[in-house]
């Protein structure tokens, strides 16, 4: 109420024009939350009325489940069970959306020495079916499911638009790429609606739009990778992208011991050279990739690939050694701006 009163007040002094701008830059932001791709999906909003965020994120909402029932391999009506069914056979032809996510996928598979793999996925399901029962996957199952992978064997014609699988048996899981792809095209579609200033948040896959008003950022913290709840630091971040990839949410424990659903696609055993890293980089595509692949690389291996890799910045935490608990390593670009929680110290990555 008095912030309808002052707006009346100062209309009757600069004119209705002056006052709606005014009042808008005080408004709220809007806030929306939604589940879709098996995970959470929240928009923050702000400059915009109730109405309009109801519109906008309406229209965000229903890109993102039109990219799940495209790209789901959960789905078998998706165009991507399809091309699993069909690609060891034929060459598939298929929409430029999933073209282009493989061709990145294959790029990036290259670029992290086989850390990053689509084709993973069948081991990935051995490990959960195996872990659910707190059980380990059989040596022999675990090396025939690891024979079928490799992104090596898909083949992309581009002149066609067709995908070939060069192997019987190979399957495409997009599951450390498409939320990352699907915040992307949210931010497309947010700045066409003339959205300036967003918080993108699909699964811990952010998009940091300008920044809240009167902030250089937006304030994102980073999850302590042993204790739930807490917090290792926090950043603020503008026009950026921010993933992590790590065990804290979905993990087994087989025998006492914790495994994660990232797998390191050279071995067929879930990656542990990394507990936990954390990608700061211009696409959420890449931040989504990027995180994967260094949770799988580990902090030594991520830090001799970083050099052909602009815009990208990490932050990644070591496994514990008999001397330490964990350390934290952040590159240069990022180490200033590091806000500490619990009294960690960072030491400089790259
Ligand atoms: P993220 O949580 O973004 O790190 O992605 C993890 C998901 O990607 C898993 O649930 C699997 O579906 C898939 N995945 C697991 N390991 C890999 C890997 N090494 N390369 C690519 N995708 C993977
Ligand atoms: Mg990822």
């Amino acid at each position: 109420m008095r912030l309808l009163a002052v707006c009346w007040i100062a209309a009757g002094l600069v004119g209705l024009l002056l006052v709606l701008v005014g009042c808008r830059g005080l408004m709220p932001p809007f806030f929306f939350q939604e589940e879709v791709m098996g995970t959470h999906f929240s928009l923050t909003l702000y400059g915009v009325s109730p109405e309009e965020g109801v519109a906008i994120a309406g229209r965000a909402y229903h890109l993102v489940q039109e990219l799940d029932a495209r790209l789901s391999v959960y789905r078998s009506d998706s165009e991507l069970s399809r091309l699993n069914r069909l690609a060891a056979d034929r060459p598939v032809p298929v929409s430029q959306t999933l073209y282009q996510l493989l061709d990145k996928s294959v790029i990036y598979g290259r670029l992290t020495h086989g850390a990053f793999d689509v084709t993973v996925g069948p081991v990935v399901r051995l490990w959960r079916f195996y872990g659910s029962h707190g059980k380990l996957p059989p040596a022999k199952v675990l090396e025939q499911t690891l024979a079928r992978c490799g992104y090596q064997a898909i083949e992309l014609d581009p002149a066609t638009r067709t995908v070939r699988f060069r192997k019987p048996g190979l399957e495409i899981d997009l599951g450390g790429i498409a939320k990352g792809y699907a915040v992307d095209r949210v931010l497309d579609a947010l700045r066409r609606a003339g959205v300036r200033n967003a918080l993108i948040d699909l699964g811990g896959n952010l998009y940091c739009l300008a920044a809240p008003p009167d902030e250089s950022g937006w304030k994102v913290c980073v999850h302590h990778p042993l204790e739930a709840n807490a917090q290792l630091g926090c950043l603020r971040i503008r026009d950026r992208a921010l993933a992590t990839s790590g065990q804290y949410m979905r993990y087994y424990t087989i025998g006492g011991r914790r495994y994660g659903h990232i797998l390191d696609p050279r071995t067929g055993q879930p990656a542990d050279n990394a507990l936990q890293a954390t990608i700061v980089s211009n696409s959420a595509e890449r931040a989504d990739i990027l995180s994967t692949a260094a949770f799988v690389l580990g902090r030594q291996k991520f830090a001799s690939i970083i050099g052909q890799l602009p815009e990208v910045e990490a932050i990644i935490v070591d496994r514990p050694s008999s001397e330490s608990p964990f350390r934290l390593w952040i590159t240069s670009g990022l180490l200033p701006r590091w806000q500490s929680v619990g009294g960690i110290q960072p030491q400089p990555l790259y």
